[in-house]
């Protein structure tokens, strides 16, 4: 059981792999990534993940030579040989090795790297009460600077305000859009239930096209809830009935509180409970 890394296909213990000081992903955070969890020993998603992954690498422009299959074998090798009950896993690509510049042109790679963990769930007590969240002063990356449909490893706009959340007690960070409205938490997305609808920011309030959130949607349609995709005022949230987090490693969380205030009665409410149901239900799902 352990922490293994896999560099472009060399698998070694964490702690020992190595990428190079002149790799551009180390020099200028010039690297993207994917997030995600197995079930049963199984990576959840793994298709959408790795979609995506190739959606933010071209964004950036680089290129990612490596078949899905050969993406694919290296993770199940590297699964294998952490070897654990179940893993949290990280894939990391960056442009390559470069000479500290900015002449792509002499960046040799990209560089793959996959790092697995045994998965850390968040305490049940945090599914049992609702999580406590803080609107953070620090606004999302405006999408017309660094868009944050791409998942780039370049995250201290996501660090600045989770700091501002741990400094205030509280376990997450909600950001706002460029326009004030809710965008997105620091490594999660925003739900609320408002008059038995299930509301979420649009991709266009500049959040991240997240998985789960996209799998909480279908499962919405799927339960026969009102489902909208619609911009959420501060004020929609904290008036909201239910509010929830969504996340590949933290599935659903409630919100119990937003800038000490409590949602709805305090507690997870009975959509949330139902979807996170549901969700965990899809995740177990053999053929998930
Ligand atoms: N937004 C941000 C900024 C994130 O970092 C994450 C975590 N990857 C999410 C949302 C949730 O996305 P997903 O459900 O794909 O994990």
């Amino acid at each position: 059981m352990g922490f293994f890394a896999s560099v472009n296909g060399e698998i070694a213990p964490a702690e020992e792999a190595r990428v190079s000081v002149l790799d551009n992903g180390f020099a200028f955070g010039d690297s993207v990534y994917e997030t995600l969890r197995t079930y049963s020993g199984r990576p959840f998603r793994l298709d959408r993940h790795l979609r995506r992954l190739r959606a933010s690498a071209a964004r950036l422009g680089i290129e990612v030579s490596l078949r899905d299959a050969e993406l694919r074998r290296r993770l199940s090798d590297l699964l294998a040989r952490a070897a654990n009950p179940e893993s949290y896993v990280r894939v990391i690509v960056t442009r390559g090795q470069g000479d500290i510049s900015y002449n792509f042109d002499r960046v040799k790679g990209p560089t793959v790297v996959m790092v697995v963990k045994p998965f850390q769930a968040y305490p049940d007590h945090l599914y049992r009460d609702g999580v406590d969240v803080i609107l953070s002063q620090v606004r999302r990356n405006h999408p017309q600077s660094l868009d944050p449909a791409i998942k780039s490893s370049n995250l201290l706009n996501n660090i600045l305000a989770v700091r501002e959340a741990q400094v205030r007690g509280a376990t997450e960070a909600l950001l706002l859009n460029h326009a004030g409205d809710v965008a997105e938490g620091a490594s999660t997305n925003v739900f609320v239930v408002r008059a038995g609808a299930l509301v979420t920011p649009p991709l266009d309030a500049g959040i991240l096209a997240g998985i789960t959130r996209e799998v909480v949607l279908e499962l919405g349609r799927g339960l026969g809830l009102p489902v909208r995709e619609q911009r959420l005022p501060v004020a929609d949230l904290v008036g909201a009935d239910e509010a929830f987090l969504t996340s590949s490693t933290r599935e659903l969380a409630p919100v119990r509180t937003v800038d000490g205030r409590a949602i709805g009665g305090g507690k997870p409410g009975p959509i949330t409970i139902r979807l996170l149901s549901a969700f965990r239900e899809e995740a177990a799902r053999p053929t998930a």
